[in-house]
């Protein structure tokens, strides 16, 4: 009963109170971000507070060592300023710990005090803090507006300012940006555009780095990460496919202001719809034909579906999380014959709950901004129960409380694993997500089943 405090009645529209809240902050998307580049360091401007915050956040979801440099905060930079202590660090980055590029994000207290990243970073490229051939990359993600999405969104236009370049030569490759996803579900996506034969760069690629293999060394910089050698040629691609409005969409619309790269705006291939829209789109940008291959992995997702659909429909379900996630995890639900009652979003977006009112209906309860919170979804949830949650790791406490499962979904996930290396993205993806509900739904019918209706085939 650790969530005892939380009451069916009344539900309040509060203004300027969250409990629980269903996001994490800014810096914490940035960091993930630039981790997906090969020899990139990412550096928090603030306190070490926030920067050991986010790494363990990171860690601790991931199981990978999370690196990153922090500017150190003391009484007198939270005062005067950091930019002392950012030029030391960039030096410091590139000479003590060999970085190939270094990405800086802001927090709330550089940017509370107004420190100019633009300005302190132009410095150091003037006073040599910045060998030749190295780089420096930043975001402004202050935790007080946003979620770490937008963070992610804002590292990925700090990437495309820096390496995309037109120099007037279109190469025949595709620009894939993934939303905020799983490193199992940035390789996935790099499989799906192999298996038909397209070549693309997708940026960030955090696979390779935050599930990386045990070798029995440790190495501050794994294999994996876009290199900068494939950064410098996203300016020259054909086209740019933007998968997530909010975690890519922003960046691929600076692309094409920037270099004049086409760019289209897809959900995240999430789900049999998401995913057809993703592979449907990436023949068209290519010119390529979609293989049997990927036509057989579609319909061992509908021949899944057709199966079991006896346990699927009907069922009732509660979201939390991000809503480029959101939007196409409630259509497949929907499509599966599972109704989404509620859902809630930390991420703030206008169009979330008219995009999902549309696929869940009038009558769902939906919610997005500070004050969507778990709190109120716990409270929802308390009013009229659900079969199902969606959620990350602090969802687990409504689950108990309430003795609903919760499939673990999104960001953060810190009492499971799995997440790194199996993806829900994708038809692949969509068998695995499948797998779990379905595993949910029976374990479920099987613990509770009387004695006479305890059934060996289901
Ligand atoms: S102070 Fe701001 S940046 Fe630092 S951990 Fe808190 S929300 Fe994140």
């Amino acid at each position: 009963m650790l969530l005892r405090h939380t009451t069916a009645e009344p539900v309040v529209e509060r203004q300027a109170l969250t409990i629980n809240p269903a996001k994490t902050c800014q810096p914490i998307g940035a960091m993930y971000a630039a981790l997906g580049i090969h020899g990139c360091m990412p550096h928090s401007h603030g306190s070490q507070g926030c920067c050991s915050y986010h790494r363990s956040a990171l860690t601790r979801h991931y199981k990978e060592p999370v690196i990153a440099g922090s500017s150190s905060f003391t009484e007198g930079s939270s005062v005067f300023g950091g930019q002392a202590n950012l030029l030391e660090a960039i030096t410091n980055l590139f000479n003590i710990y060999d970085a190939e590029v270094v990405a800086v994000h802001t927090t709330c207290l550089s940017e509370t005090i107004g420190d100019d990243i633009t300005q302190i970073v132009a410095k150091a490229k003037e006073e040599g803090h910045v060998p030749k051939g190295k780089y420096v990359i930043k975001a402004s993600t202050p935790s007080y507006v946003g979620s770490h999405v937008t963070g992610y969104s804002n590292m990925i236009k700090g990437m495309i300012e820096v390496f995309a370049k037109n120099t007037g030569k279109r190469l025949d490759q595709i620009n894939l940006i993934p939303g905020f996803v799983e490193p199992s579900d940035m390789a996935e996506i790099k499989r799906m555009a192999r298996e038909m034969g397209v070549k693309t760069v997708l940026f960030p690629d955090t696979s390779s780095v935050l599930n990386s293999p045990q070798s029995g060394k440790y190495s501050m910089y794994p294999k994996g990460g876009v290199t900068v050698a494939e950064l410098s040629t996203i300016g020259n691609s054909s086209a740019t496919l933007a998968l997530g409005p909010l975690g890519a969409g922003p960046g691929a619309r600076l692309l094409d202001t920037q270099c004049k790269v086409p760019c289209q705006v897809l959900d995240l291939p999430l789900g049999l719809r998401a995913t057809d829209a993703f592979v449907d789109a990436l023949r068209k940008a290519a010119g390529v034909v979609v293989p049997e291959s990927m036509m057989d992995e579609r319909g061992q997702v509908l021949d899944f579906i057709t199966d079991m659909s006896q346990y699927f429909y009907g069922r009732t379900a509660a979201l939390s999380g991000d809503p480029d996630q959101l939007v196409p995890l409630a259509q497949f639900l929907t499509d599966i014959g599972i109704k989404v009652k509620y859902a809630v979003t930390g991420t703030p977006g206008k169009k979330f709950d008219a995009q999902m009112q549309a696929i869940c209906g009038p009558e769902a309860k939906i919610k997005e901004g500070g004050q969507a919170d778990l709190y109120q979804l716990h409270q929802w949830i308390k009013q009229d129960k659900v079969d199902l949650i969606f959620g990350g790791t602090y969802c687990k406490y409504i689950g108990r409380d309430e003795d609903i499962p919760v499939i673990r979904f999104g960001f953060p996930i810190y009492d499971r694993v799995g997440h790194q290396y199996f993806p829900i993205l994708g038809y692949r993806g969509a068998l695995r997500l499948l797998e779990k509900i379905l595993t949910a739904l029976l374990d479920r019918q099987d613990r509770d089943a009387p004695e006479e209706k305890f059934e060996l085939v289901m």
